[in-house]
C-alpha cells in the first residue's frame, strides 16, 4: 500500500529515530515529537527542502522551521519576496500563511545532533518522493544544504554527477528548476558559511525565475 506523502505519527521505519523520538516524548509530553508534516499549500509552485526537524524547533512545534533560529533567518527571507503573509512569532499559531510556497524535510523525524544516516534519509524518501509529486503547480524547488539536494535529486531520478551541489547554483532539472543555498542553520549563520544577503540572494532568484515564467504564460496567452 502506497505510504502517501506525510508519515503516520508513530511511523516505525527508522529504529533509531524513533527510539530518539519516543524518548523525547517521555522528556517532554508537550512538545510535537512526530515526524513533521510539511507546510503550506499543496498548489505552490516552490517547494523548500531542510534536512530535519530540529529537537526545538520543528520536534517541538510541530511546523518546519518554526521555535529554532533557522526559522528566524527563512520566514524573514520568505516574506521579503512575497512567499509568506503574517508574523513569524516561532510558534505554529502565529497565524504566518505561505504564498505560493511549501516547506519540508529530506527526514521527517529528528536525529540525535541534526544528523541523519544515509539509510535513514533513504528511507525516508518515499515521503519526500510523495510530496513531490502531489505538487501539480510545482516549478521551484529549493534545497538547503547537500543532504537536501542530493535527497532531491535521487528522489526526481536524476544524478549527483549530473548537478553537483553549490551554493547559489540553479540546475534545469526535468522536473523544474532547482535552486541550492547552503542551509540557513544557526551554525552555518555563526560561522559567515551563510549570511542573511547569501540567503536572501538566492530567494530573490527564486522570485525573478517565477515572474519570468508567469510573464511568459501571459505573453503566449495573448
Ligand atoms: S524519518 Fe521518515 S521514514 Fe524514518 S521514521 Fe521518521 S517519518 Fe518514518
Amino acid at each position: 500500500m502506497p505510504l502517501g506523502a506525510e508519515p503516520d505519527r508513530n511511523c516505525p521505519r527508522c529504529p533509531r529515530l524513533v527510539a530518539f523520538r519516543n524518548a523525547w516524548r517521555v522528556n517532554e509530553p508537550e512538545w510535537f515529537n512526530a515526524p513533521a508534516p510539511s507546510f503550506g499549500p499543496i498548489g505552490a509552485r516552490v517547494l523548500i527542502v531542510g534536512l530535519a526537524p530540529g529537537l526545538q524547533g520543528a520536534n517541538r512545534t510541530g511546523r518546519p522551521f518554526t521555535g529554532d533560529y533557522a526559522g528566524v533567518l527563512l520566514y524573514d527571507t520568505l516574506s521579503r519576496f512575497g512567499f509568506a503573509k503574517g508574523v513569524y512569532a516561532a510558534h505554529p499559531d502565529d497565524g504566518l500563511t505561505l504564498l505560493d510556497a511549501r516547506i519540508s524535510n529530506a527526514v521527517r523525524c529528528v536525529p540525535p545532533e541534526n544528523k541523519p544516516t544515509p539509510e535513514e534519509i533513504r528511507t525516508c524518501r518515499s515521503f519526500l518522493k510523495e510530496t513531490l509529486s502531489e505538487m501539480a503547480n510545482l516549478r521551484a524547488i529549493v534545497a538547503l544544504g547537500r543532504v537536501a539536494h542530493a535527497s532531491v535529486l535521487a528522489a526526481i531520478g536524476a544524478r549527483l554527477s549530473v548537478y553537483p551541489f553549490a551554493h547559489g547554483a540553479q540546475h534545469a532539472t526535468p522536473h523544474g528548476r532547482l535552486f541550492d543555498s547552503y542551509h540557513c542553520s544557526r551554525y552555518n549563520t555563526n560561522t559567515g558559511v551563510l549570511t542573511p544577503e547569501m540567503f536572501r540572494a538566492v530567494f530573490a532568484e527564486v522570485r525573478t525565475y517565477l515572474d519570468a515564467r508567469s510573464q511568459a504564460s501571459t505573453s503566449a496567452a495573448f
